[in-house]
């Protein structure tokens, strides 16, 4: 495997990270997963905004432009000959002594290398279920932080209980998933948490929002309770690596009829169809 280090690119044996990191010490960074369908890096342009934007926001300025990042990125699809899976990029605000504070001039760390997965398709055609759990984390979700603590306790959890996510609830709402954005529907309107600083604006999620306005399915950004979701006809999970994932129990409840929801799929469909256009774009 060849391994984006700032500008180079290593074999994965030759990476070299400095212990006094403060990605490695303190989680001071931001990270991006995009996913690669045939070669071709999805929604790259939206992903590379969106990290550009997590890292401003914690006081990282990135040392590329955005133009030489995607071009970065693109040489480690190619070296590595990915087709189907994904790429994985974090940057970190840099190497210092370990204090808390930090010196304004230290420089970021980029590191960027291919993930190997495929559709998760036997969970996308049966359902999946969920469990939820109280919303400890930060108020700023809306940053891609490598700081997951929280986020990486609950989805063990989950999956040590054999439930595939948990769901998030904050103040009696339901916000999100530990890496996935939660839609549901009720009486053929869909609702979905509004993009704020409680939770993560999926890329995933704004592109479900796009197709629902294409197709006139009407929906709101709306908040709501867990007595909803669970009252819910339909729910579904949004990420890059789960597309759109039904659920069909929450909490051992069972969602609708227990099956995948009609619309759910015919939502996954839209996406499939939109995914199978993909070509490369100009930033
Ligand atoms: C990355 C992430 C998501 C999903 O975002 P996508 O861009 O659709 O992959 C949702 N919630 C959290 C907390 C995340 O970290």
């Amino acid at each position: 495997m060849k391994v984006l280090v700032n500008n180079d690119l290593v074999r994965r044996e030759d990476v070299r990270i400095d212990f006094e990191d403060r990605g490695y010490q303190f989680g001071d960074g931001i990270y991006e997963v995009v996913r690669i369908y045939k070669g071709i890096a999805y929604e790259l342009n939206e992903h590379i905004n969106r990290f550009y934007r997590s890292a401003i926001e914690i006081g990282i300025t990135p040392p590329q432009s955005k133009n030489e990042l995607k071009g970065k990125l693109e040489e480690v699809i190619k070296e590595n000959k990915l087709l189907d899976g994904g790429i994985y990029f974090q940057m970190t605000r840099g190497v210092a002594p370990r204090k808390h504070q930090y010196e304004k001039g230290i420089t970021p760390n980029l590191i960027a290398y291919p993930l190997y997965f495929t559709r998760p398709e036997k969970q996308q055609n049966e359902g999946v279920s969920v469990l939820t759990a109280d919303d400890l984390r930060w108020q700023r979700c809306d940053i891609k932080s490598l700081n997951l603590l929280y986020n990486i306790m609950m989805k063990q959890n989950a999956h040590e209980n054999g439930a595939f996510e948990t769901i998030f609830i904050r103040d009696e709402f339901v916000t999100e998933g530990t890496s996935t954005n939660i839609f549901m529907m009720k009486d053929n309107v869909i609702r979905t948490h509004p993009a704020n600083n409680n939770i993560l604006n999926g890329i995933t999620r704004m592109k479900i929002l796009q197709l629902l306005n294409k197709e006139h399915i009407t929906y709101e950004e709306k908040l709501f309770t867990k007595q909803e979701l669970l009252d819910a006809d339909e729910v579904f999970i949004t990420s890059t690596t789960s597309e759109v994932m039904p659920v069909t129990k929450i909490d051992g409840q069972i969602i609708g009829n227990g099956k995948p929801g009609m619309n759910t799929m015919k939502i996954h469909e839209f996406l499939l169809e939109e995914i199978n256009t993909i070509q490369i774009e100009a930033l």
